[in-house]
């Protein structure tokens, strides 16, 4: 195997980790986007309910207008009545001032229901404003755990960067080139370990030749599995050439540590 293999695997190892947490980065705007909108409900309410609070205000002006009309009206009346000269003339001045007696209490009453209704309206908007402040406290907190995540996620992003050009150092320029340009065609993947005869990034079988090739070492070829292309490694253990009878274990574990 090239002694490039093992700073290859911990650059993997790093660029895996690196992904895993840029995307977590990536997922930040959009979850303080979304703590933001959980406060729109709250303030459609807020407007809505200040809408209807000046609605109810113009309405009781309105009435309040009608009332003073009528009562200026009947007041009028009321001044001519000591200047009539005729009984029918009374008669009737009299009834005008009966009718605009009877709309000023019709006024005053639809003021009152309106007076009602605008103090519903007004504690109407007190507590939607109430709910309103008791979201964006929470919204605050939620931002702030989320902005507090974010940094610890920048840190560590930091630190895997600095893993990560430990680990590139060692490999030569042309196995870094390589490696890049095999893992921007495998979703980040540059190496497969050949495992049972087989690559384990594709499935496909590893040629027996390869595989002894890989065991070899030191070895300055680079090996890539035929139908993926991903750099191989193996981690099985070198075979011994020709297990001696009798010499087993202690011999294998002696040659795999020379
Ligand atoms: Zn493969």
């Amino acid at each position: 195997m090239h002694s490039a293999i093992p700073h290859l695997i911990e650059l993997q190892r790093v660029d895996h980790l690196m992904a895993a947490v840029r995307a977590e980065i990536e997922t930040f705007p959009k979850r303080v986007r979304d703590a933001d909108a959980k406060l729109n409900g709250a303030r459609a309410a807020v407007l809505a309910a200040k809408e209807g609070l000046v609605n109810s205000q113009k309405e009781r002006k309105k009435f309040e207008l009608d009332v003073q009309q009528w009562k200026d009206r009947a007041k009028k009346y009321r001044d001519q009545s000591g200047a009539v000269k005729t009984n029918e003339a009374y008669k009737a001045l009299q009834h005008e001032i009966t009718n605009a007696e009877g709309e000023v209490a019709k006024a005053e009453d639809a003021q009152l229901e309106v007076m009602m209704t605008g103090e519903e309206a007004e504690r109407r908007v007190k507590h939607a404003e109430a709910n309103l402040k008791e979201d964006e406290t929470a919204v605050a907190k939620e931002r702030k755990e989320i902005e507090s995540q974010q940094a610890e996620k920048k840190k560590q992003l930091e630190s895997l960067l600095a893993e990560r050009e430990r680990a590139l150092a060692p490999i030569p320029e042309d196995l870094r080139e390589l490696y890049a340009r095999i893992a921007k065609r495998h979703h980040g993947v540059g190496l497969a370990e050949a495992r049972d005869g087989q690559c384990r990034g594709c499935g496909m079988r590893v040629l027996p030749h390869t595989l002894q090739e890989l065991r070899r070492d030191p070895n300055e070829e680079i090996y890539r599995c035929e139908s993926c292309g991903l750099i191989l490694y193996t981690l099985e253990p070198i075979p011994l050439p020709d297990p001696a009878a009798g010499s087993g274990h202690a011999a294998s574990s002696a040659s795999n540590h020379s």
